[in-house]
């Protein structure tokens, strides 16, 4: 299917998550209305054709009103009216009728993800989500309840994690977020970069996921087969030490996140596939 992102700039999330850094192209005050739905358009406008799933991801919630004006939806709707599948982002406690009043405009389907991170009772907390995990069962089972998909967020090693627990939280979580109902996990390697885990990491109670974790987690969790899993490949030579097997890795987690079928391992001769 061919899919595309465009991401809108908008008001900042109100949330302050430990690990995100999503804010760094954001704006202090609400858009006008009129200009999310032009933002959409030229960003369709920079496409070679009109594809058949379309993200609308703004940054934080789509469903925050402050974020995205909820007199814009028609407008939104009617721009992405080609799309079988609209997905757009939330955190699990926005989403409600504003979801459904999305649903009811679009053409096509909708689904809704939401940032799970990692359901460690402990850490979880500590990242400031604001939510427990009540809270993300709930609204999963809303939007099943709707008939609005849903997929899901998860770290890979989130702050607080040794490499060991890294991997093994990343596959609990997403265990979780399939029996909550999840299509789809996206598995997110924790990154520096926003100050705060930088703070982390200084401390030593950050460090960012090996390459070999990534690849583990993405292992396990398609292994599960509850649904489709992704691992985000964004600068993957943050967490490479060598550049010898680098490009190879990143080839085979783009494979395995196209055909969710386990390939061998690459054998590098210089790191051994740390
Ligand atoms: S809710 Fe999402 S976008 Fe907002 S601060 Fe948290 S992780 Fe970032
Ligand atoms: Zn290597």
């Amino acid at each position: 299917m061919n899919s595309a992102v465009i991401l809108l700039t908008n008001k900042e999330c109100p949330w302050r998550c430990l690990m995100c850094d999503l804010w760094q192209n954001t704006l202090t005050q609400t858009v006008p209305l009129g200009a999310i739905p032009q933002q959409i358009d030229y960003a369709l406008a920079q496409l070679n054709s009109k594809p058949e799933q379309i993200k609308l991801y703004n940054s934080g919630s789509f469903f925050d009103p402050a974020a995205i004006p909820l007199s814009d939806y028609p407008a939104i709707a009617d721009n992405v009216s080609f799309a079988q599948h609209v997905v757009v982002e939330a955190h699990p406690r926005l989403v409600g009728e504003k979801a459904l009043r999305l649903r009811d405009l679009l053409s096509g389907s909708l689904q809704v993800a939401m940032g799970l991170e990692t359901v460690h009772p402990e850490i979880l907390p500590r990242l400031n989500k604001k939510f427990e995990l009540a809270h993300f069962a709930q609204a999963a089972d809303f939007l099943r309840r709707e008939k609005i998909a849903m997929r899901a967020f998860v770290l890979v090693k989130a702050p607080f994690m040794n490499e060991t627990e890294g991997l093994e939280w990343a596959v609990k979580s997403a265990e979780f977020a399939f029996a909550c109902g999840a299509t789809v996990v996206s598995l997110i390697p924790t990154r520096p970069g926003n100050g705060a885990m930088d703070r982390l990491m200084k401390a030593g109670e950050f460090a960012p996921p090996r390459l070999a974790t990534l690849e583990r987690a993405l292992e396990l969790a398609i292994n599960l087969r509850q649904g489709r899993v992704f691992a985000d490949t964004w600068n993957l030579e943050q967490f490479s030490t060598c550049s010898t097997c680098l490009e190879k890795r990143r080839q085979r987690l783009h494979i395995l996140n196209l055909t969710q079928e386990i390939l061998a391992t690459i054998d590098c001769p210089v790191c051994g596939g740390l």
